[in-house]
């Protein structure tokens, strides 16, 4: 058994808006990845639409509103409410509320190595790639195309893929310097 509490851990900072007490390894925990996230009013996790196709992955909202984007529109969970993705659903979670959002994260198994993002392959027609755990740019699984993650404006390793304004849109957009390429429409 094993016993902790919030005080005694390190608050994670992942971007000026979200953070995280990750519970895992003070409970020792093998099998299952689990972290306390809090994302500030009008702002989003520091990553785009991805799935795990080797983990799934769990939300349960502690007080806020938390609002999903996946490749079928977004869905907004309250207070006490919870959500599942399954291994391959893409998703990403904004706030889009005047208040700070606190939600639990549950993953499992705890590890994933095999993170696809929905971006188009430049040289074939295939739709997603995945991250390269080794060299951090993407790699497409069907002709084996490496793809670097940098933006082709300002070099930085910041572009993430959202829903877009129009319905059923994708974009490619640089958090650094906002440039925003419509990939699917
Ligand atoms: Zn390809
Ligand atoms: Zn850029």
């Amino acid at each position: 058994m094993k016993q902790c509490s919030l005080d005694e851990l390190e608050l994670v900072h992942l971007s000026e808006d979200a953070s995280l007490w990750s519970l895992r390894e003070p409970l020792g925990a093998n099998d299952v990845a689990i972290n306390r996230f809090q994302l500030a009013p009008r702002s989003r996790v520091p990553w785009g639409l991805h799935a795990h196709y080797d983990q799934e992955e769990l939300f349960i909202v502690i007080d806020g509103t938390l609002t999903f984007e996946t490749l079928n529109g977004e869905r907004s969970l309250g207070t006490d409410e919870a959500i599942r993705f399954a291994p391959g659903e893409f998703q990403t979670a904004k706030n889009e509320t005047g208040e700070t959002v606190t939600y639990l994260a549950i993953g499992a198994p705890a590890g994933s190595d095999d993170i696809r993002i929905p971006l188009p392959c430049p040289t074939c027609d295939n739709h997603e790639l995945q991250l390269d755990m080794n060299d951090d740019g993407l790699r497409c699984l069907a002709c084996g195309e490496s793809v670097p993650a940098e933006c082709q404006v300002c070099g930085e390793d910041a572009c993430e893929v959202r829903l877009g304004s129009m319905a059923g849109e994708l974009v490619d957009y640089c958090r650094n310097c906002g440039r925003t390429e419509s990939i699917r429409s």
